[in-house]
C-alpha cells in the first residue's frame, strides 16, 4: 500500500484534478490511499474571510465567500458535466459554502478571532476539495470513497498547530482505512485537518499540514511509500522566482534539503 498526496496546484482546478485520477489510476495496483490538499489559494482565502469577518467587515468576507464558492462550483461543472450525480456534489459543495457565511456572520458579531473558529474556517478547503476530488475520481472510473479525515487525524487541542496523536491515528488508520484498501477501493481524504482527541472539534495541523497528515497516515499504516505529488520537478539549487537557472537537484540528503 502506498500514500499518494496531491498539493494545492496539483487539486487547483478541474484539469489538475483530472492529471490526479491519471496518476493514481496508473497506481491501483499498489493499493493507494489518497491525501489532498485545498484548491491553491484557498486556505490563504479563507483565513482572510476569517480575519475581515472579525474585524467587522462582513459584506467583504461575503464576496470573498461566494468568489471561493463560484471557483468551486466552475471546477465541479467541468469535473462532472452531464454527470447525473453532479448536482448532488454542487449541493454539497454549496452547503459547506452557506456553513462558512454562518461562520463569518458569527464571527462578525462577536468581533472576536480566537484559534478555535480559525481551525473551523481553514479546515473547509480540504473538506471541499476532498468531496470534489473523490466526485472526480468516480468520473474517471477510480472506486474512490471520501473519508472525513477527521476521523483519522487525532490531535490535541492546540488549535491552528494541532499535535497529532499517534496511537490514535494509527486505531483509527485500521479501523477506517484498512477495511476500504481491502474491499478493493481508493480511500480519499484532505490532509491538514483532524480532530481534538475525544471530540467533534476541528483541528488543523499548521499551514501546509497535508504532507504531514499523508506522512502520518502512511506511518500509521507502514505504507510501502508517501509519495508528495506537486508542481515542481523536485529540489533546486535556488527558488527559481528567483534564480532563473537554478537546476534540478538529483539527489540531496536531509540536512542539505531543510536548509
Ligand atoms: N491547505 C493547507 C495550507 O495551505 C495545507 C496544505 O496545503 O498542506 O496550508
Ligand atoms: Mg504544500
Amino acid at each position: 500500500m502506498i500514500v499518494c498526496k496531491f498539493g494545492g496546484t496539483s487539486v487547483g482546478d478541474a484539469a489538475a484534478i483530472s492529471r490526479a485520477a491519471a496518476i493514481v489510476a496508473g497506481r491501483r495496483a499498489r493499493q493507494p490511499i489518497v491525501v489532498v490538499s485545498a484548491l491553491g489559494g484557498t486556505t490563504n482565502e479563507l483565513l482572510r474571510v476569517a480575519e475581515q469577518a472579525a474585524k467587522g467587515q462582513l459584506i467583504g468576507a461575503l464576496r470573498a465567500i461566494e468568489a471561493l464558492r463560484d471557483r468551486h462550483l466552475a471546477q465541479c461543472d467541468a469535473l462532472l458535466a452531464g454527470d447525473p450525480g453532479a448536482a448532488e456534489i454542487a449541493n454539497e459543495l454549496s452547503a459547506m459554502f452557506d456553513e462558512l457565511a454562518s461562520l463569518a456572520e458569527a464571527l462578525n458579531t462577536l468581533g472576536d478571532l480566537t484559534p478555535r473558529s480559525l481551525d473551523a474556517i481553514a479546515s473547509l478547503g480540504e473538506q471541499l476539495s476532498s468531496v470534489l476530488v473523490v466526485a472526480a475520481f468516480l468520473r474517471h472510473g477510480l472506486d474512490a470513497e471520501h473519508v472525513d479525515a477527521r476521523q483519522v487525524l487525532i490531535t490535541d487541542n492546540r488549535f491552528t498547530c494541532a499535535e497529532p496523536q499517534a496511537e490514535a491515528i494509527s486505531e483509527a488508520a485500521q479501523r477506517l482505512l484498512m477495511p476500504i484498501l481491502r474491499a478493493g477501493r481508493i480511500p480519499v481524504l484532505g490532509g491538514f485537518i483532524g480532530s481534538a482527541q475525544g471530540t467533534t472539534i476541528t483541528t488543523t495541523l499548521g499551514r501546509g499540514g497535508s504532507d504531514y497528515s499523508a506522512s502520518l497516515i502512511g506511518a500509521a499504516l507502514q505504507a510501502d511509500a508517501v509519495e508528495i505529488w506537486t508542481d515542481v520537478d523536485g529540489m533546486l539549487t535556488a527558488d527559481p522566482r528567483v534564480v532563473p537557472g537554478a537546476r534540478l537537484v538529483q539527489r540531496i540528503v536531509f540536512d542539505e534539503a531543510s536548509e
